[in-house]
């Protein structure tokens, strides 16, 4: 009997999960064998990960299990990290054995950009992971328990946000909201805590829409939010971070939100990375590998005016669903079909029923706008795990 082919999917993240699940409601019995490789036996929601950085939220909320959205009897899920990928041998080696394959799907997603600026790798946190946005939350507790025992150093009490990206501009908005449960835990007068976000460029959220950056400033600035703009962060030290004019903040919390590149698995495997990012055609195909598909932040896919698009969940999820249909055509011996993005809006929220964005080319604004980035995220919740999971992440909440 002729073999099934080998699809090995590394990475259960926006790209890597929405791929194995289309593959496992698609596939006949036998036509292929789908092996999902994972560090975690979760799944996070990314895209939730500064609410319980900041406190805001349980990191439960963030999670799913992979079994609960994988048929295992269908799709064989491997809890492992990856270590090494071997384009020439096919062969993908974990830190628990090795996997080969015929069909390589790469959704790794990215890694915090440093742009080599001393120190930050050591001394800044980053809200990539759930284990790192533990860390954040109990690391802030600890400087407000801390600034008690030495009511002198308010470094303590000085929080930076390195970088006011999206990512930032959440984590700030979401921090200016637990700081004042903070101060009430601890009995901190709350005039002495600051969160400062310190932005390279001449503006907060470059290139975006101007009025809705203005509407962003205006409600972060009276959240609390201080902001240095048009300053390059250039070293972080354990006590204080150090600014490209020389000045220099006293600060015992950095939290870096400056960038993402691409997994560092790719280019170490050979590919041509742009920051770690792997170009990728029409396909979802690097140059050169036609048993190979890239997804999500670690690709670059370009727009047709030749821009990359931005590494979002929404251009990693699209490009899940098209792989898998691309696979199936593949070892059907049909023809694959073309990644064309469909940019749905975008919507970051500022905290607590406040947010920015634009639906369907709409803007939107204040607790509209939050609810409609609710409604993104259920319909994400949706798409993975149907209604039950809708349900277990918004009435059945984990709560602190
Ligand atoms: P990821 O979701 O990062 O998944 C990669 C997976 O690979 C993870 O499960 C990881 O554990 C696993 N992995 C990594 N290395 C290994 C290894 N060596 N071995 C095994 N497994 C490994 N985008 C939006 O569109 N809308 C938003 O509102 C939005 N909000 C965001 C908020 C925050 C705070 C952040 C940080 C990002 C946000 N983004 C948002 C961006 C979005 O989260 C990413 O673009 C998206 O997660 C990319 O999906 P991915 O599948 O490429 O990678
Ligand atoms: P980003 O690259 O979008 O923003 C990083 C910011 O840090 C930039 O504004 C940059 O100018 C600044 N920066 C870089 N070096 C600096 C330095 N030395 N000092 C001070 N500032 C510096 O990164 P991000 O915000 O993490 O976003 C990553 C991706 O995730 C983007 O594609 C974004 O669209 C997406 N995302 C989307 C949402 C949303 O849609 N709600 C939320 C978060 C992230």
């Amino acid at each position: 009997m002729k073999q099934a082919p080998k699809i090995v999917i590394l990475g259960a993240g926006y790209a890597g999960i929405v791929a194995a699940i289309r593959l496992q409601k698609e596939l006949q019995y036998n036509e292929a064998e789908v092996t999902l490789v994972n560090k975690h036996d979760y799944h996070y929601i990314t895209t939730h990960l500064h609410m319980p950085a900041a406190g805001t939220d349980h990191p439960e909320n963030a999670r799913v299990r992979v079994q609960e959205l994988i048929d295992l009897q269908k799709v064989k899920f491997v809890k492992s990290t990856v270590t090494e990928i071997l384009l020439a041998e096919k062969t993908i080696v974990l830190e628990s054995g090795k996997l080969n394959y015929d069909y390589l799907v790469i959704g790794l997603g990215g890694e915090p950009e440093t742009f080599g600026i001393k120190g930050l790798k050591e001394n800044a946190f980053n809200i990539r992971s759930i284990n790192s946005v533990r860390l954040i939350r109990t690391h802030i507790e600890n400087q407000f328990a801390l600034y008690k025992q030495h009511p002198d150093q308010t470094e303590y009490l000085t929080l930076i946000v390195g970088g006011a990206g999206f990512t930032g501009v959440e984590f700030a908005g979401e921090l200016a909201d637990r700081i004042p449960v903070l101060c009430q835990t601890y009995d901190v007068d709350q005039s002495n805590v600051r969160i400062i976000n310190i932005e390279a460029s001449p503006t907060v959220l470059p290139g975006f829409d101007p009025e809705l950056v203005k509407y962003a400033i205006d409600v972060l600035k009276h959240k609390g939010v201080e902001f240095k703009l048009g300053v390059p962060v250039k070293e972080c030290l354990e006590d204080r971070i150090v600014l490209a004019n020389g000045e220099e903040i006293k600060a015992r919390s950095v939290i870096w939100t400056g960038g993402i590149r691409g997994n560092h698995l790719l280019e170490e495997a050979g590919f041509e990375g742009f920051r770690g990012r792997v170009k990728v055609d029409e396909m979802l195909q690097p140059a050169g590998h036609e048993n190979v598909f890239i997804l999500g932040d670690c690709s670059i896919f370009l727009s047709p005016d030749g821009k990359p698009y931005p590494p979002t969940a929404q251009i990693a999820m699209q490009e899940g669903e098209v792989v898998a249909y691309n696979l199936m055509a593949k070892i059907r011996g049909q023809a694959m079909k073309p990644f064309k993005p469909s940019i749905k809006g975008t919507v970051a929220s500022l905290g607590k029923n406040e947010a920015i964005g634009f639906v369907f080319r709409f803007k939107v604004t204040g607790w509209f706008a939050a609810l409609m980035k609710q409604v993104i995220d259920w319909r994400y919740l949706y798409i993975i795990g149907g209604v039950q999971l809708v349900l277990s992440k918004t009435l059945f909440k984990a709560r602190w």
